[in-house]
């Protein structure tokens, strides 16, 4: 059976650009008659179940209807994730969409380009029913037993066949009685055809810009949690489109959020978007970046929430964050940004806050680390004095002769006069007491190194073994991560077979450093093998102090390249 607002769809508007498969002409007047039973959890007004259609004219004023409820949502104990967007899409809906729950309509967009999906994730909310992410070319698999299950009355395709070719037009026809597509020009365009099509009223709509897909995601989101429509504008827009304004007046619009600064939603659109709702308001949920604008905008949907899950991603994710929108949207349940590896201060106090049961990672450790999910605040990895400051070809000191404050020789036997920054001496000298105990000896063989020393060292190997050697072994002067104070190469102590760095991975002691250093704050910084990345070959000796939390999230997660535990490009050359 179909719901009211499924009927106005069908017939009473003209966003709906063309019909595939068993036509919809069917829909609307067998409607009233239709043997089915309500769905649970559908609106299920026996007035409006019989009412027909008002009009089958495509002009016609919408059939006022409420949102339809959906089902208690169920998110995951951990993660909500999957081995390609399809899958996580396909996560998020089962969450949303638990036990044996169907959905009168699912929307389809596209996973090779969502941003003319945004509008459907509000769409979909108030006609009680998922976005799910496909292929542009063919129904996938996952996805395609997903729809199996969820049984809907309608798929509604989100764009034209450029978008979602035949291939998935054929096989929604084989898995819901009716299937139509919405489309627009551009991501604009395609927000207008979809609000128009799925909300007959609405006192509030969000705007956003197309440029800012990680503003575009969490507006989804957050008017999918208030189910108010969600309208996108080019990203050069100086001024409210025409067919914005008339949409908004038509649906009775008269509170507007607009989402980002005034660099990504124009303050020329802002003021035609008070012209248009008169008395009404027109506020900005903007921040300094996309973390503080996510927490604003969800502070804006939701003043108070009722106490459950938080939603959070890497704020460069926005694909990922896409396929969790519907569920959130869905479920009310905010979608906040975070570092892959922290949470920013932006962000932080929103999800500290008692109204968050448990955090839910969206993606997998690749895109979001579990230390970002136990809400670590986020360190600077630019700034000089910070020890999670990244150091490579690509990353200099800054000022490059900067020499660290607070020096001392780590206490252990071993040290040779060698100095660290006062956290990464105290945590050797536990670490040298451990490895002591467990497999022999251990001491220094350098530490910190000034910029001074570094440029000595650095033409002394230039002028024994030419550029490529050394530039294999040592960095150059403003770019070694000894200058931090934060590094240390190790040696082996009293071992018969072995007294130089360079053989430590041969003895026990280099055998313990490489599996446990992590519990002292200290990583393995040059792994065998990822040259490219880091940019020095292999060096068993090298370990670079970053803090106990991080070492461990670095250890846990199986990292093997800071660079790409801080999600960012690898360094191989200057
Ligand atoms: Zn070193």
């Amino acid at each position: 059976m179909a719901t009211p607002a499924l009927r106005h769809l069908a017939l009473g508007s003209a966003a709906v650009v063309a019909v595939v498969g068993v036509g919809l002409a069917v829909a609307g007047p067998l409607t009233p008659s239709d043997p089915g039973t309500p769905r649970a959890g559908a609106s299920t007004s026996p007035s409006s179940a019989v009412t027909p259609t008002p009009s089958e004219s495509p002009s016609a004023a919408p059939s006022p209807a409420g949102p339809v409820d959906v089902p208690t949502a169920r998110p995951p104990k951990g993660r909500l994730d999957g081995d390609d967007l399809y899958e996580t899409s396909v996560a998020a809906s089962r969450a949303a969409f638990p036990g044996r729950a169907d959905a009168p309509v699912v929307y389809l967009v596209s996973g090779d380009s969502w941003s003319k999906g945004y509008a459907a994730v509000p769409a979909a909310a108030v006609l009680g029913g998922p976005v799910l992410l496909t292929r542009p070319d063919g129904i996938p698999r996952v996805t395609a037993a997903e729809l199996e299950r969820l049984d809907p009355e309608r798929i509604v395709l989100v764009g034209g066949s450029k978008v979602l070719g035949s291939g998935v037009a054929r096989k929604a026809a084989d898995l819901a009685p009716a299937v139509e597509r919405v489309d627009g020009a551009g991501a604009a365009g395609a927000s207008l055809a979809l609000s128009r099509s799925a909300f007959p009223a609405a006192t509030a709509a969000w705007v956003v810009s197309a440029d800012h897909p990680e503003h575009a995601v969490v507006a989804a989101t957050a008017a999918a949690t208030t189910r108010t429509p969600l309208l996108v504008v080019d990203g050069d827009a100086t001024r409210l489109p025409a067919a914005h304004a008339d949409l908004l007046r038509d649906l009775g619009v008269t509170a507007v959020t607009v989402v980002g600064p005034a660099s990504a939603v124009s303050r020329g659109v802002a003021r035609d978007l008070e012209d248009v709702v008169g008395e009404g308001r027109v506020v900005r949920a903007s921040g300094e970046d996309r973390y503080a604008v996510a927490a604003r905008v969800n502070a804006l949907a939701q003043p108070s929430p009722a106490e459950g899950v938080a939603y959070l991603t890497s704020g460069h994710a926005t694909g990922t964050a896409f396929a969790a929108a519907s569920l959130a949207g869905l479920s009310k349940r905010p979608l906040y940004y975070a570092l892959p590896y922290c949470v920013p201060a932006s962000a932080r106090p929103a999800l500290v806050r008692k109204a968050v049961e448990r955090v839910v990672l969206v993606g997998g450790e690749g895109t979001v680390r579990r230390l970002a999910g136990r809400l670590e605040p986020c360190r600077s990895i630019t700034d000089m004095d910070s020890d999670w400051v990244l150091v490579n070809r690509r990353n200099p000191l800054s000022p490059m002769k900067f020499a660290p404050s607070d020096l001392m020789v780590p206490p252990m036997s071993d040290a040779a006069g060698q100095q660290l920054r006062a956290d990464a001496a105290k945590a050797l000298g536990r670490m040298a007491s451990a490895v002591a105990a467990d497999a022999g000896r251990i001491g220094i063989d350098t530490a910190y190194r000034s910029y001074a020393t570094q440029d000595a060292l650095y033409d002394k190997w230039l002028a024994r073994r030419g550029r490529t050697w050394t530039d294999t072994w040592y960095a150059r002067p403003g770019f070694s991560e000894h200058q931090t104070g934060l590094t240390v190469d190790l040696l082996p102590v009293g071992e018969s077979n072995c007294s130089i760095n360079d053989c430590i991975d041969e003895t026990p002691q280099g055998v313990w450093l490489a599996r446990n250093a992590w519990r002292y704050g200290y990583i393995l910084r040059y792994e065998n093998g990822y040259r490219s990345t880091v940019g020095l070959g292999f060096e068993p000796w090298h370990f670079r102090y970053v803090g106990t939390e991080l070492a461990k999230a670095y250890h846990d997660g199986g990292w093997h390249t800071y660079e790409a535990f801080l999600g960012q490009p690898g360094a191989p050359s200057y």
